[in-house]
């Protein structure tokens, strides 16, 4: 099993992609993998991190795995355990009346961009600067995560006209978005959004920004559709709709509902959900989607989310993790803005505050290279890019939270 601590997956340590946990590295899942050799003493806390993650009932999901597995671990058709999931997720998210099971993130927005253009009939998109929603060519125009964190242009390979709906917006300015439908009237089918950004470290919408949204886009006729790939079960158990009380039209989740297995998701409002395939004409399949394994871990995964006070304990220990580096930063002279909400924070190089995607490159990344690699020599990892949120999760403790503060305080008295 992987030593790492997993985001909000329960610690099987393969859920999220971007933790702090202290130990080994593990793949990325905005794309890139970073290889690091593991020293003897990383195996002993990788150790110790197992126990705690047993702690957290990690071990339910491997027994269920096994069960399961032990039935057939694919069938290429619809298994009971898809309805299972569904269900659960269905009386979670807001939004969601009808869903379907993908493999991963990225096909989740594949299909809810072509799910709202077949409904609206348009194919313009509006998405924000800085927003990542996988790696499919159209969403690849100044996308964030790993494109931001290795300085790439919009990939080489995407067709200009594959990116050539795809009209973008400075996060939190929504005088933007309505100058966009202002001079594309009638042709905008959806925008898509990180409802907190992710993808270029962590950047919470402004007050009434989220709002505003969704009035722009009703008044127009187009869908809102929230990525949350990243909030979804993290921010509460309803993800960001619930925690800000703003109801999109369609809803893609990802990484959580998997429990540490490939998963991603789409669903929204039956009307609209009906237009998939077989019900209705839009297309979309897929072989190993809503396979009985991820299904598995993702129902062990929320049934343990569910359990009373799991988003009062990671807003705890986020916040005691937050205030505590704003606090060493404070002590070592370094200028320092971040925030949380549950179990997902980030911090910038900079006074701030930074509410959008130019904000955030223009904070001190070099700086955070160092911190990062100082980090690493105490033994705490945190996302390798100044451009990823971090999680905690479950299986992080309170004395892992100020074994943290006290590295960060001592690498910024160096850096
Ligand atoms: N959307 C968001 C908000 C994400 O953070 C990610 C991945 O990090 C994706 C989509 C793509 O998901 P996947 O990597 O599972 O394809």
């Amino acid at each position: 099993m992987a030593a790492s601590i997993s985001g909000l997956g329960v610690g099987l340590g393969l859920s999220c992609s971007t933790k702090l946990c202290k130990a080994l590295p593990s793949s990325r899942s905005s794309g890139f993998r970073v290889k690091m050799t593991v020293s003897v003493e990383d195996k002993k806390k990788s150790y110790t991190l197992q126990k705690s993650e047993e702690a957290f009932n990690a071990a339910k999901v491997l027994a269920a795995l096994a069960e399961t597995m032990k039935k057939g671990t694919s069938f290429g058709a619809p298994c009971l355990l898809e309805n299972v999931l569904a269900e659960m997720v269905i009386s979670a998210v807001p939004s969601i009346e009808m869903v379907r099971f993908v493999n991963s993130g990225t096909e989740a927005c594949m299909g809810v961009l072509r799910l709202a253009r077949a409904f609206t009939g348009r194919e313009k998109i509006i998405k924000f600067e800085g927003c990542y929603h996988g790696h499919a060519d159209p969403f690849l125009v100044k996308a964030g995560s790993g494109v931001a964190t290795l300085g790439l242009p919009d990939s080489p390979g995407v067709p200009r006209g594959a990116t050539f709906e795809t009209l973008t917006a400075p996060f939190n300015d929504i005088s933007a978005v309505e100058n966009l439908f202002n001079s594309n009237k009638g042709e905008l089918a959806a925008i898509i959004l990180e409802p907190v950004v992710g993808n270029s470290g962590f950047i919470p919408p402004k007050s009434d920004f989220l709002e505003a949204i969704r009035r722009v886009t009703k008044e127009n006729g187009a869908l809102l559709i929230f990525d949350e790939v990243m909030t979804g079960f993290r921010l509460s158990y309803g993800g960001a709709q619930e925690y800000f009380g703003i109801t999109p039209d369609l809803t893609t989740l990802g990484k959580i509902i998997g429990g540490g297995l490939p998963v991603g998701a789409y669903g929204g409002r039956r009307e609209i959900m009906e237009m998939v395939a077989p019900a209705g004409p839009m297309y979309q399949a897929g072989t190993l989607s809503g396979n009985p394994l991820a299904m598995t871990a993702g129902i062990q995964t929320l049934k343990r989310l569910k359990e009373p006070g799991t988003y009062e304990y990671l807003d705890k220990i986020t916040g005691e993790l937050v205030q505590g580096i704003l606090d060493a930063g404070k002590k070592t002279g370094h200028a320092i803005c971040g925030g949380y909400i549950s179990g997902m924070f980030g911090f910038f190089f900079t006074e701030g505050p930074v509410n959008n995607f130019d904000e955030a490159k223009k904070s001190d990344t070099a700086k955070f290279a160092r911190f990062y690699r100082g980090m690493l020599e105490e033994g705490v990892y945190f996302a390798p890019s100044q451009f990823e949120a971090g999680f905690t999760s479950l299986a992080h403790s309170s004395e892992d939270i100020q074994k943290t503060i006290a590295a960060a305080e001592k690498v910024l008295s160096k850096i």
